[in-house]
């Protein structure tokens, strides 16, 4: 991912954004951040890019010209990407937005200076106004060094492991449980004992425990929201694996109430892209159509009467309820060296890019992925994606019937069952063959189908 960030003082953003986890990134390419000086498009001879503001007022503005230039010398015609322009003017940044920015190839940051910039090139160019908090700052760069450093932790290979993305405050509606190291004893003040139990199923009972209370104190209207969710989310588990998407999803944070009232409810996923709808009675043929439903979004519907019409794509939703982890039975070896038949499972990384576009996937839609190698070459993809199905299984056509997929399936289990995840999976309801490995692996499978629909004028 590429952030560029147009600025009077390139320095600042270089010397705040080089170093730590966000700076190795940097070295090792995974993202990569270009600070360019807009002072270098002023025709002025002294490099002048402000002036006085027309109608009077007090302190300078930066001019329309020299800041249009730098936009459009990083923003081809190729090239068109979002431009941010940070100001306390714009929406509150928040995580979601985050995830949504992470999941974008190139980002432009407008840094204003002074009194702000002039407003006919804001409207001109730029794609999205966002503030950093209800204060005003001298100029935008710490605002653009605090959004990039939370973009950027959410892309893949940034963090070490990945999943603690995942399950930290802001991720749900619950804030972090506290946390504790070495020494046990700290000025008389003890690690609780269940953390040094090495029970991992009392150890997450604790720490949500611990997050409910605190969010409860610290943050009461993040609470509320969680508790209403929760309450949803027990009403879906009545009918459990064919919600299980649904029921991941509130537990993820991935989804948040749009609509409710007695005969069901919509939610809707943090990228704003998909709707999922659910009846709380089987039967139920009243349908709750959301005010605000964006013509390009995706509907998932949960129920057995569909309101589209026949035109959508049919899955069966296939969930592994079991919390202990998967037998390996000798696929593959836990330390990502070949196993017996010949499989080895490692990280996608970049160098697998290639492949995977050859294959015909979206790397876009994945958060962790693996690769599965057949004698030491990369043969099979299986990735865990945004809205936490597994997902995207590939095995190249000649490798098929080797037990690879079997073998990646049970590797990314494994690894969502150690982060206390359920994993579920989009069974397309005329592939039998990918519902009997599903089901072999020891996932259930419901029995009624569920939609994928683009309402377009449907609605
Ligand atoms: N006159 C402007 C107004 O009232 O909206 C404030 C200008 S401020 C002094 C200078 C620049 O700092 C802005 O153009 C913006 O880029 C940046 N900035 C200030 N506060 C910010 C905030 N809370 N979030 C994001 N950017 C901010």
């Amino acid at each position: 991912m590429n952030f560029t960030i147009l600025t009077l003082f390139p320095e600042m953003v270089n010397a705040g954004l080089h170093e730590s986890i966000i700076g190795r990134a940097i070295e090792n390419q995974t993202i990569s951040v270009n600070a360019v000086n807009i002072r270098d498009f002023s025709e002025d001879k002294h490099k002048r890019v402000d002036d006085y503001t027309y109608g009077g007022g007090a302190g300078m503005l930066m001019q329309a010209e020299p800041v249009y230039r730098a936009i459009q010398s990083v923003r081809t015609e190729q090239k068109k990407c979002r431009v941010i322009y940070v100001t306390p003017q714009g929406l509150p940044f928040h995580q979601r937005m985050a995830q949504d920015f992470a999941k974008e190839e190139e980002l432009i940051f407008l840094c204003g200076h002074y009194e702000g910039i002039d407003e006919r090139v804001l409207e001109e160019c730029v794609t999205d106004y966002v503030s950093i908090g209800d204060y005003v700052l001298t100029g935008g760069e710490l605002a653009a060094m605090v959004m990039i450093d939370a973009i950027a932790r959410l892309v893949p290979g940034v963090l070490h492991n990945e999943i603690s993305a995942e399950t930290e405050s802001f991720q749900g509606d619950l804030l972090e449980y506290p946390q504790y190291s070495r020494p046990r004893v700290w000025h008389d003040r003890e690690v609780p004992q269940v953390l040094l139990s090495g029970n991992t199923r009392d150890i997450r009972a604790w720490r949500l425990e611990q997050s409910m209370k605190r969010t409860k104190s610290r943050r009461p209207d993040l609470y509320e929201k969680y508790e209403k969710l929760q309450e949803i989310s027990k009403k879906l588990s009545r009918k459990k694996i064919y919600h299980m998407d649904m029921i991941e999803g509130i537990s993820r944070g991935y989804l948040s109430l749009v609509e409710e009232d007695e005969s069901g409810c919509v939610l809707i996923s943090s990228d704003e892209r998909y709707y999922y709808h659910a009846c709380y009675e089987p039967q139920t043929e009243t349908f709750i159509v959301p005010k605000t439903l964006d013509k390009n979004a995706i509907f998932v519907e949960h129920s057995t009467y569909c309101a589209f019409g026949e035109d959508c794509k049919e899955y069966l939703i296939g969930a592994l309820t079991r919390r202990e982890k998967l037998p390996i039975r000798g696929l593959y070896c836990e330390d990502g060296k070949k196993g017996s038949a010949g499989i080895s499972i490692v990280p996608y990384e970049k160098a697998h890019e290639a492949l995977i576009a050859k294959w015909g996937l979206n790397p876009g839609d994945m958060t962790l992925a693996f690769v599965a190698c057949y004698q030491d070459i990369p043969s099979a993809v299986i990735a865990l994606q945004r809205d936490g199905s597994i997902g995207q299984l590939y095995v190249e056509p000649s490798l098929r019937r080797k037990h690879i997929a079997m073998a990646l399936v049970t590797y990314l289990c494994n690894k969502m069952l150690e982060n206390g995840q359920v994993p579920f999976v989009y069974l397309p309801k005329e592939q039998s063959d990918m519902q009997e490995l599903y089901k072999k692996t020891g996932f259930y499978v419901s029995a009624d189908s569920i939609c994928m629909i683009q309402p377009q004028e449907g609605l």
